[in-house]
């Protein structure tokens, strides 16, 4: 296949639905063979059928970025497959919304550490033994404006992806002279089953967050893959250490 990550493999956790299906997607149209992981068989499956669909080549392995070893697997499973690994988008996540800091559930503050921190943290580091042997690779993390801006009704997603951003700039540095590039993404509203759910569950909640995005309107998942994607390809390879807004305007406040 041609486009400009021919020859690539590429590994996208959270490829179920949203952002990380279509990343999943776009990857393939650009030629390169995608890992796509989640949990639920049957998102993952459909991701997999709609790349093979258009030609493309992709296969599932279901993991927890919150369990280490179900990493570990996914990342040796990827490299068993296609032979190497080139491009990783750390995407899975879990949203946390809805509550003042101090009337925080507990068990949503483990969870959004778990997975949008730790998870992150932990799918980087068994990614980068991988590149560190073969001397080449970028990994894209996915943030959010919740990673640039304070949310005082979703402090755990908040401090969970301002850490992201501390955990890219960090990788970025220790391997920048080894052919790795590290950086993150930080994407405003944009319509997913994520973004869906919460929109459901209150009335007006949609008016409101568009009304905060100066495009007036809330983004697609397609538009933050053209940025994860373009981050991989060699237009940006002297870019690494960066926490790109994709945000219709949004911190540009
Ligand atoms: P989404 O459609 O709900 O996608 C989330 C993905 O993460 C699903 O594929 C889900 O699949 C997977 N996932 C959740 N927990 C997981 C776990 N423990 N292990 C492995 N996979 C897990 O929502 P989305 O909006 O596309 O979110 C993708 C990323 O973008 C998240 O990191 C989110 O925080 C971030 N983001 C979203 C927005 C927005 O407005 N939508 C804005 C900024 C940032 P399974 O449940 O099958 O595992």
């Amino acid at each position: 296949m041609s486009g400009r990550l021919a020859g690539k493999v590429a590994l996208v956790t959270g490829a179920a639905s949203g952002i990380g299906r279509a990343t999943a997607l776009a990857f393939a149209e650009e030629g390169a063979k995608v890992v796509v992981s989640a949990r639920s068989l049957d998102g993952g499956q459909e991701t997999v059928r709609l790349i093979r669909g258009s030609s493309g080549e992709a296969t599932f392995v279901r993991a927890d970025v919150s369990i280490a070893s179900e990493v570990a697997a996914l990342v040796r499973a990827a490299v068993d497959t296609y032979g190497s690994l080139d491009c990783a988008h750390n995407n899975a996540g879990v949203s946390g919304a809805g509550f003042l800091p101090h009337e925080y559930p507990e068990d949503l503050w483990d969870r959004n550490i778990a997975v949008n921190l730790t998870g992150v943290w932990r799918c980087l580091k068994y990614e980068v033994i991988q590149m560190l042997r073969q001397g080449s690779g970028v990994i894209v993390n996915t943030s959010s404006i919740g990673g640039l801006a304070g949310a005082p009704m979703s402090i755990g997603y908040a401090a969970s992806k301002h850490g992201v951003i501390g955990l890219t700039k960090s990788a970025a540095l220790a391997y920048a002279q080894n052919g790795i590039r590290v950086n993150a993404v930080c994407p405003g509203y944009v319509r997913t089953p994520m973004l869906e759910a919460i929109m459901a569950e209150r009335p007006g909640y949609e008016a409101a967050v568009t009304a905060t995005e100066p495009i007036g309107r809330l983004g697609s998942p397609e538009e933050v893959a053209g940025l994860v994607v373009w981050l991989c390809t060699d237009a940006a390879s002297f870019i690494t250490g960066a926490a790109m807004p994709v945000d219709g305007g949004f911190t540009a406040r």
